[in-house]
């Protein structure tokens, strides 16, 4: 099977509320997709989501390397992800253009092949790992006491016929406001939860008294916090993890796998946050898994601001290595006004956790609405 197209859009969506956090608010998303066509007729998916402060490139510089991708893959085989991923790598090296995220979305179209080629699910076709099911989170982002009070009621009673055991809540970094807000959430949702700083804490004595404190009211209820403190200073991360009674996770600090080794390296965290679009999709994000895993670290899969599509690339991963896994957190697709692929092809959210699709490749289908739209325009509004 050989790649004959390869075509870009960028597609724009609303999203129900605005999502905050430390450095940055999300009040609608644009994210760019990938259809990859091959001389057998099928067609691969992927999507690319990048968002500057998190994943290092802007929507201009995924779009140009995906735009060079379109002539340097053709002829490839897509099945051959060694040579696909050399490939990107060169076009990458020779342009000088950067981008992870556009890298992650030919991946995931390449992967939608493979299985499709195989007839297989994505997850069967990447590793042998026996599929558990992994706890996923439902994220609560910066707001004012009352918000987080409300929006905490809201997920139980949205989520609660899909089992939802786990919430994440996004720090402010004010100690005082974040402990209330703590607090509020453990007495209203009965589950465990996880907290992301997003880099907030500047001051690593003040994290590790406010995050003993917190330990010291609910005890184990905290499964973990991300990424406490800004995520170039590994020092202050193991400050932090040294001291602090609850575990600490790199997520900023561990975009990639060179990130990875300096973060084993400095012995800074308990565990690492994997998430596909930073690592330059499913190829990196495994050698990622079998690096923190051989060096001890707990791993836990995260999303950013995706879709369905990124969302089955992220939950097919997350399945491959499910019995190492100790949580997920991916739910961007659940608060958006409308998405790209048809309900019946959502990635499943039961039992507390985000389910594979059984069809072949990725699962995902486009809506109707949405393929006419790509016959005619490479710029589409999701309404
Ligand atoms: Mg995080």
């Amino acid at each position: 099977m050989i790649i004959s197209d390869l075509k870009i859009y960028r597609v724009n969506f609303k999203i129900n509320k605005s999502r905050r956090i430390y450095y940055r608010t999300f009040n609608k998303i644009q994210n760019l997709f990938v259809l990859i066509k091959t001389n057998e007729n099928l067609i691969g998916i992927g999507e690319s989501t990048p968002i500057k402060s998190i994943t290092g490139d802007s929507k201009n510089t995924a779009f140009r390397l995906l735009s060079q991708a379109k002539t340097t893959l053709k002829g490839c085989d897509p099945c051959d992800l060694n040579s696909i991923h050399e490939m990107m790598g060169n076009t990458s090296r020779k342009s000088g253009v950067i981008s992870n995220t556009a890298i992650n979305a030919i991946d995931s179209a390449c992967y939608d092949l493979l299985g499709k080629s195989k007839r297989k699910p994505v997850y069967q076709v990447i590793g042998e790992c026996r599929w558990k099911n992994v706890l996923n989170t439902v994220t609560i982002y910066i707001g004012s006491l009352e918000n987080t009070v409300n929006e905490t009621r809201n997920i139980m009673s949205k989520y609660r016929k899909y089992g939802i055991k786990r919430i994440k809540l996004k720090l402010s970094g004010q100690p005082k406001i974040d402990k209330k807000r703590v607090m509020a959430v453990t007495k209203l949702f009965p589950g465990d939860l996880t907290l992301d700083a997003n880099e907030a804490y500047r001051d690593e004595r003040i994290a590790v008294k406010i995050f003993n404190n917190i330990y010291d009211l609910v005890g184990d209820r905290i499964l973990f916090i991300e990424q406490p403190s800004p995520r170039k200073n590994l020092e202050k991360l193991r400050y932090i993890t040294e001291r602090s009674k609850i575990p600490i996770f790199a997520d900023e600090s561990t975009a990639n796998l060179q990130d990875l080794y300096k973060i084993i390296e400095s012995h800074s965290v308990n565990g690492v946050n994997i998430k596909l679009q930073r690592a330059g999709g499913i190829y990196w994000g495994k050698k990622m898994f079998v690096l923190a895993k051989k060096n001890k670290l707990d791993v836990m899969v995260g999303s950013i601001q995706e879709s369905g599509v990124g969302v089955s690339q992220d939950v097919n991963f997350l399945a491959s290595i499910s019995d190492y896994v100790i949580g997920s957190d991916i739910d961007t697709d659940l608060d958006l006004e409308n998405d790209i692929v048809t309900s019946s092809s959502r990635i499943p959210f039961k039992n507390g956790g985000r389910f594979p699709l059984k069809d072949h490749g990725l699962g995902v289908k486009i809506k109707n609405s949405v393929k006419t739209l790509m016959g005619s325009t490479s710029k589409i509004d999701v309404n």
